[in-house]
């Protein structure tokens, strides 16, 4: 019994690495501390030379097809009723909106997962129907980004407005008054996605810097109803999220607002891989209660959920600190 709950939580648990590209724009390839292996990088610099192993390692030439191949057996787990969690991690600049939203002609996991899930409920006898929320998370704080205007530029708190994190009797978790829009067809989800993306710049400066210090989560609920009308559907989650950047601000020097932005960030990444390490240990007290991150995706995190880490780091040698921090994060979550 106890080797069927490892092999169980080992299945449930997976870890990606995928190593950027250099850029056109890169002037700095001097050396290149990072090599890979169908499952494992290596990382070598002056003085280091360091081992990691993953359940797939995309190298630099890797394309979103690539990544997307080995992503869509965990779809089909969201179709069968788990509730599954995506999830885009790594430094700023390293490519997790990349890979989640991709571009115009190289779409990311996001809008080829749209296309998927229609796609397989198309080929499905019982009857499925999709809904999407989309939230940001920032310094503890929930916007709902599909809300109508006015409300969607303000923050709520979440321990005393309307975005209240609620459990039900089953276990599943509903952020109170998140709004959620049915969407019938593919092209209805990412005309949603897109408008969701843009709600989310509104209230910031720059994309950088709402990318690198908030996390922006979408959820597609999946309802399935059974050939009895009158009964209730079966109803699960697929999460896909990015992160915000993963980057130690306490070491660059950064002050002010930046830096209790950076603590924030940090310090919900860490309860994140606290959660999910706790998971793999599959015993003990599972502490989610430590971040509003870890309490929204609590009902995608545990038990018969199934959970994707996309682990992403650079190229380049002067970021070898934070590629072993995010490498070595990703191996305790693993
Ligand atoms: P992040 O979201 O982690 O901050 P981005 O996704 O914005 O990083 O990536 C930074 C830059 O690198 C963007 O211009 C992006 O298009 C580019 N990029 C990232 N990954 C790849 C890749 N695998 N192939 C080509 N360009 C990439
Ligand atoms: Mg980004």
């Amino acid at each position: 019994e106890a080797l069927n709950e490892i092999l169980d939580i080992k299945g449930s648990i997976r870890a990606f690495c995928r190593v950027r590209p250099f850029l056109l724009s890169d002037r700095r390839r001097i050396h290149e501390p990072v090599s890979t292996g169908l499952e494992k990088v290596v990382v070598k610099s002056v003085g280091i030379r360091k081992e990691y192993r993953f359940d797939k390692v995309f190298h630099q030439a890797a394309t979103q097809e690539d990544v997307f191949v080995e992503v869509e057996p965990i779809l089909r787990s969201a179709l069968d009723g788990h509730n599954v969690c995506i999830l885009a991690y790594g430094q700023t600049g390293t490519g997790k909106t990349f890979t989640m939203d991709g571009t115009n002609n190289q779409a990311g996991i996001i809008p080829r997962a749209v296309e998927e899930l229609f796609r397989q409920a198309s080929l499905d006898n019982s009857s499925i129907t999709f809904s999407m929320s989309m939230l940001e998370v920032y310094m503890g704080n929930l916007r709902d980004l599909l809300a109508p205007k006015v409300a969607s530029r303000t923050y709520e708190v979440a321990a005393k407005c309307n975005l209240n994190i609620q459990t039900d009797p089953k276990g599943m978790v509903e952020v109170e008054g998140l709004t959620q829009v049915q969407i019938p067809d593919s092209a209805k989800a990412k005309w949603w996605y897109a408008k969701g993306r843009r709600a989310r710049s509104t209230s910031w400066t720059n994309v950088n810097e709402i990318s690198s210090r908030s996390h922006c989560l979408m959820r597609i609920t999946i309802s399935r109803h059974g050939d009895d009308s009158k009964a209730k559907a079966h109803v699960s989650k697929l999460w896909m999220v990015d992160l915000g950047g993963s980057e130690r601000l306490l070491k660059t020097g950064a002050t002010g607002q930046t830096l209790d932005e950076g603590r924030a960030i940090n310090l919900s990444l860490s309860a994140l891989g606290d959660v999910i390490a706790a998971l793999r240990r599959r015993r003990g007290h599972v502490p989610y209660r430590n971040s509003k991150l870890t309490q929204i995706l609590k009902d995608s995190l545990g038990d018969s959920s199934k959970v994707l880490m996309l682990v992403h780091i650079s190229p380049w040698e002067e970021d070898v600190g934070e590629t072993i921090c995010s490498l070595s994060f990703a191996n305790r979550a693993r």
